[in-house]
């Protein structure tokens, strides 16, 4: 079984590509028909093929995974399948990344994001058992990609994780392309907190400076808040470069507070 997502029209036309190998495609069924994704579809920015792995092992059984050489728990996932299945939807691309997922590979941040969303086309190969043969990671992945210190039981959640990302990166996507370039991480930083009507609710006031209107003080407000909440939860983020930037806008700001373990970023 294999399923196709793309906009109308019979070409391949969109701008970028996603092949999905799976040994459960029907887990795919509806994740991607919602939103941000369903539209990007529906537009022609991006197209979803999933792949059975099934269809390319061999044998009355379509045998994908074997015992693991050397004993130990658990079964290994057989390499023959997933090459082939790779290689039969490489065929016509030059230019593709082939990412295995793995919880040993580079971490799946923003900025990996961005980068997947300048490529044509990216097959993702979903690992269950006790992972894949490792001649899959040294003749096959271009890539090993993680989406964090935590193991799953398969790849076809990641995978998830991975179109969902990329996909609201690509030019169009989203509603208003600024939204991208705003949310967290975008800049080093968390998003600023957001608020809706209605202005009090149970006690708890949106900020006086949100209702005001002055759009200059509502922006220096948000940079203020997004480094106030980086700096309490997300030190890390804040890069070596954005370091000085950070202390001019404090030195400015007077009033940010800091957590008393994080003044070191203070002059
Ligand atoms: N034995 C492997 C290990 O310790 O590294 C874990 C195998 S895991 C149970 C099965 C599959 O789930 C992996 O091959 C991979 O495709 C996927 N997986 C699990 N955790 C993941 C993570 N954090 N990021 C990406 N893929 C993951």
């Amino acid at each position: 079984m294999s399923l196709l997502l793309k906009g109308s029209g019979a070409l391949r036309t969109s701008q970028m590509r996603f092949d999905i190998i799976t040994i459960f495609p029907e887990m795919f069924r509806g994740i991607f028909e919602f939103g941000i994704i369903r539209r990007a579809v529906e537009a022609g920015l991006v197209e979803i093929g999933i792949s059975d792995l099934r269809d390319y092992a061999e044998g009355r059984h379509r045998q994908v995974d074997d015992r693991p050489f050397g004993g130990g728990a658990g079964m290994v996932m057989k390499p023959e399948p997933l090459f082939r299945a790779a290689e039969a939807l490489a065929a016509e691309d030059v230019a593709r990344s082939i990412v295995l997922l793995s919880p040993q590979g580079r971490l799946f941040d923003q900025s990996a994001a961005r980068d997947y969303a300048s490529r044509a086309h990216v097959i993702l190969i979903c690992g269950r058992y006790e992972g894949v043969d490792e001649r899959v990671v040294e003749g096959l992945a271009t890539d090993e990609v993680s989406i964090g210190d935590y193991v799953l039981s398969g790849g076809e959640i990641p995978a998830m994780v991975f179109v969902d990302a990329v996909t609201r990166l690509l030019p169009g996507a989203l509603g208003c392309d600024q939204s991208a370039a705003e949310e967290s991480f975008s800049d080093g930083l968390l998003d600023f907190p957001q608020y809706t009507r209605p202005p009090e609710f149970r006690g708890m006031r949106v900020p006086d400076v949100l209702i005001g209107g002055n759009h200059a003080e509502i922006g220096r407000w948000r940079k203020r808040k997004a480094i106030e909440k980086t700096l309490k939860r997300r030190p890390d983020l804040i890069r070596p470069d954005l370091i000085d930037a950070v202390s001019g806008f404090e030195r400015e700001q007077g009033e940010i507070e800091l957590p008393a373990d994080e003044r070191e970023y203070e002059d």
